[in-house]
């Protein structure tokens, strides 16, 4: 017994198509296995922040967890930037 990633209805295994709301239940589901710590794409971001801008942007949907520790690394470079320039 499987049920419908869309409306939660109970279906067969066999079954393409959710006879409630008509969802394709054949799908490939888009699974990207993102394995060990994503704390250098932190450090590349933090130090490089226009890359690990550039990163954030193209891995938001595929790799989430990358996305966020590259943009978190670049938000942070960017911060400390500012926080160098202005104290120059
Ligand atoms: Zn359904």
């Amino acid at each position: 017994m499987a049920y419908c990633p869309n409306c939660g209805e109970s279906v067969r295994d066999d079954q393409d198509v959710c006879l409630a709301c008509g969802t394709d239940l054949k799908e490939p589901k888009k699974v990207v296995v993102e394995d060990g710590s994503q704390i250098g794409w932190g450090i590349l971001g933090f130090f490089i922040p226009l890359v690990g801008l550039i990163l954030f942007l193209i891995w938001r949907d595929t790799k989430p967890a990358a996305s966020k520790a590259s943009g978190v690394g670049a938000l942070i470079g960017f911060i400390l930037n500012i926080i160098v320039l202005s104290a120059l």
